[in-house]
C-alpha cells in the first residue's frame, strides 16, 4: 500500500487539484438529471410555465460550459500525473543504481534491471497516477454521488437493492486480486528474462553467428516469449472475465430497480419523475464500477512494478562511505597490507604487501588469472574490502569518499567500453572542458597517426553504425580516454595487449615524459611494458611471488626471467621474419 501512496505523496498538489475539480465535475454532470424529475412531475401537475422552460435551458448551457472548463482542466492534471510519475520513478531508480559499484549485477541482472525501470515504470506503474487515479475518482466520488442521487429520489431499501449487484460484483473481484497476482508476477518474471536473454544475444551477435547458433538462440528465445505471451493470456482472462460478471450485475440492478420501482410508485414512496430520473442514473452506474475494477487492476499491477522497484532501492549498498571523512589529496603512498580478497566464497588476493610510491611507475606481471585486475579494483574501490588493509597516505582507504579517490584515478580497462559516438567523444566521455588537451591526449596514446588518415578526423563516428577499428586502435581510445584528464593516479589494465611492439614503445615512452611526478600503475602480459618501471609485481595464483626493478626480479624470480627469456626469443624470431 505505501509504495502506492509514495508515487501520490511525490505529486500532492496535482492530486489535491485532480480530487477538487473532479468532484465538482461530476457534480455538474449529474445535476442536469436532478432537474429530470423536477420537469417531468411539473408536466404530469400541469405547473411547468414557459419562464420555467427558459429557466431550465439557461441553466443546462451553463452547467454545460462549466463542465467543459472543470472537465479540461481536471484532465490536464490527471493525464500530467503519468509523466510526472514516469520522471520521478525513473529518478528514484537512476539514483538507487548509482549508489551501487558493478558488483549490484551479482545480485540483480542487467535484464531485470532494464525491464524494471523501463518496462514496469511506462507500463505498469506511471499508469494509476493518471487512469488509475481517474478510475479511483470515478469509482468512489462518482460513485458517491450516483448513490446519494438514487436515495433523494427513492428509498434507502431501493438504493441498497440497486447497487447491492454491483458492489458484490467489486467485493468478488477484489478477493480474486491475489489469484491475479501470481500471473502477473510470472508475467513480469519472464520479461526480465527475455531482457536479459535479448541483451546478451545483441552484445554476442558475431559470437553466435560464428559458431552458427542463430537457429538455436531463436528457439530459446522464443520458448520465453510463449511463456510470455502464456502467462500474459492467463492474466487477461482473470482480467477479462470482469466484463460478463459486469454485465450480469446490470441486468440483476436492471430488474430490480424496475420490479420495486413499479411497487414503490403504486404505494406512493417515488414519482413518475423521480423514476425516470433513477432510470437515467441507471444507464450511469455501470461506469463507476467498472472503472473501480479498473482501479484494482491498476492497483495490483502498480504494487507488483514498486514492489520491483524497491527492491532495487532496497539493495545494501556494498561499498558506501560511511566511514569516510576526508577527500583524497594523494600526497605519498598507497599500501596494501597484509591484504585478502575473496569473491563470494574464492579467495583470489591472498596476503599481499606492497607500497606504490606517489610518483613511480609500478607494474604488475601475471599469468591470466593470476589476480592482477581484483588488485587494482581494489583502488577504484569497486568492492567491500576487509577492514584496514589498504591505507592512503597512511589512512585507510574506507577513511576517504570513494568519488574523491575515483577523480584521483584514470584507468583504462582490459573490457574497455567504446559508444557509437564519435572518436571525440569516446574520449572527452561528458568532460568537455578537457577539449584543447583532446590532441595531447591523442598524441601521447599513438593514436595521432590513425586519426589523421580518417576523413572526418576526430569527428570519425565510430561503434555499430560507424569506423570498425582494430583492437588495438580501440585500446588506444582508451588510454587516451585516461590519459586526457592528466590524473594524479593513471592505470592501465591490461590496456597494451593489442597493440603492436613500436606502438607499446611509443605510449610507454609518452607516459614516462609526460607524466613526471604523476603515479603509473602498468598490468601487463609483456615484460617490454614495464621493465623500465620503478617496481614491478609478480603475481601468482594471487600471491605476490616476486618485486622490484626488472634487473633485481631477472636475478631473484625464475618465472619472470623465464618469460622475459620467452618474449625476447619472440620478438627476435618477429623481426627476423
Ligand atoms: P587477471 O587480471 O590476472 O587475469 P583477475 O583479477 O581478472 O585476473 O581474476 C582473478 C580470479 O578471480 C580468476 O580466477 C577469476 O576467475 C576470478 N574473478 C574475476 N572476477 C570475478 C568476479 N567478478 N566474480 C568472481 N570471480 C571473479
Amino acid at each position: 500500500m505505501n509504495s502506492v501512496l509514495r508515487i501520490f505523496k511525490r505529486d500532492k498538489l496535482r492530486v489535491f487539484l485532480v480530487i477538487c475539480t473532479s468532484m465538482l465535475g461530476n457534480l455538474l454532470t449529474l445535476y442536469p438529471i436532478t432537474r429530470v424529475s423536477y420537469i417531468v412531475d411539473s408536466i404530469a401537475n400541469s405547473t411547468l410555465t414557459f419562464d420555467d422552460v427558459i429557466r431550465e435551458i439557461y441553466i443546462l448551457i451553463l452547467i454545460g460550459i462549466s463542465k467543459y472548463i472543470i472537465s479540461s482542466i481536471s484532465d490536464y492534471f490527471t493525464f500530467i500525473g503519468y509523466y510526472n510519475t514516469m520522471k520521478n520513478v525513473s529518478e528514484d531508480v537512476q539514483k538507487s543504481v548509482y549508489k551501487h559499484t558493478p558488483i549490484l549485477f551479482n545480485r540483480i541482472s542487467p535484464g531485470e534491471l532494464i525491464s524494471r525501470s523501463t518496462n514496469d515504470i511506462v507500463d505498469y506503474i506511471s499508469p494509476i497516477a493518471s487512469f488509475g487515479l481517474f478510475c479511483f475518482m470515478e469509482g468512489v466520488v462518482y460513485n458517491s454521488y450516483i448513490t446519494v442521487l438514487i436515495f433523494s429520489k427513492s428509498t434507502l431499501i431501493y438504493t441498497l437493492l440497486i447497487i447491492a449487484p454491483y458492489v458484490i460484483q467489486t467485493i468478488y473481484l477484489y478477493r480474486r486480486k491475489s489469484y491475479q497476482e501470481v500471473y502477473y508476477d510470472k508475467m513480469l518474471k519472464t520479461m526480465d528474462k527475455i531482457t536479459d536473454e535479448t541483451l546478451e544475444n545483441v552484445k554476442g551477435v558475431r559470437v553466435i553467428r560464428t559458431y552458427n547458433l542463430l537457429a538455436k538462440v531463436r528457439k530459446s528465445f522464443v520458448s520465453k516469449l510463449n511463456i510470455y505471451t502464456d502467462n500474459n493470456l492467463e492474466y487477461m482472462k482473470k482480467v477479462k472475465l470482469f466484463q460478463p460478471i459486469n454485465m450480469l450485475s446490470t441486468a440483476v440492478s436492471y430488474m430490480i430497480a424496475v420490479i420495486y420501482g413499479f411497487y414503490l410508485i403504486k404505494n406512493g414512496e417515488m414519482t413518475i419523475g423521480g423514476m425516470m430520473s433513477i432510470f437515467l442514473v441507471l444507464t450511469l452506474i455501470q461506469w463507476p464500477y467498472i472503472a473501480l475494477s479498473q482501479f484494482i487492476i491498476s492497483f495490483i499491477e502498480t504494487k507488483k512494478g514498486m514492489q520491483r522497484i524497491e527492491e532495487i532501492e532496497n539493495q545494501e549498498v556494498l561499498v558506501n562511505n560511511k566511514e569516510a571523512k576526508y577527500e583524497l589529496n594523494f600526497q605519498e603512498k598507497i599500501e596494501f597490507k597484509d591484504f585478502n580478497f575473496k569473491y563470494e566464497d574464492k579467495l583470489v588476493l591472498k596476503n599481499i604487501n606492497l607500497t606504490i610510491g606517489k610518483g613511480k611507475t609500478i607494474g604488475i606481471v601475471g599469468k591470466t588469472g593470476s589476480g592482477k585486475s581484483t588488485l587494482i579494483k581494489q583502488l577504484l574501490r569497486l568492492y567491500p574490502i576487509q577492514n584496514q588493509s589498504i591505507f592512503i597516505d597512511n589512512k585507510a582507504i574506507e577513511e576517504y569518499y570513494d568519488y574523491s579517490i575515483r577523480n584521483s584515478m584514470s584507468v583504462a580497462f582490459q573490457e574497455y567500453q567504446l559508444f557509437s559516438k564519435s572518436l571525440k567523444d569516446n574520449i572527452l566521455f561528458y568532460r568537455e572542458n578537457l577539449e584543447d588537451k583532446l590532441e595531447e591526449a591523442l598524441v601521447n596514446a599513438d593514436l595521432k597517426k590513425d586519426v589523421d588518415k580518417f576523413t572526418e578526423g576526430v569527428d570519425t563516428l565510430i561503434g555499430e553504425n560507424g569506423l570498425s577499428l582494430s583492437g588495438g586502435q580501440k585500446q588506444r581510445i582508451a588510454i587516451a580516454r585516461s590519459l586526457i584528464s592528466n590524473p594524479e593516479i593513471l592505470i592501465l589494465d591490461d590496456s597494451l595487449s593489442a597493440v603492436d611492439a613500436a606502438t607499446e614503445k611509443n605510449i610507454i615512452e609518452n607516459i614516462k615524459n609526460e607524466r613526471q611526478g604523476k603515479t603509473n600503475i602498468i598490468v601487463a602480459h609483456r615484460v617490454s611494458a614495464v621493465r623500465h618501471a620503478d617496481k614491478i609485481v609478480v603475481l601468482s595464483d594471487g600471491e605476490i611471488i616476486g618485486q622490484g626493478r626488472h634487473e633485481e626480479l631477472i636475478e631473484t624470480c625464475d618465472w619472470y626471467r623465464e618469460l622475459d627469456e620467452y618474449q625476447n626469443k619472440e620478438a627476435k624470431k618477429n623481426e627476423e621474419e
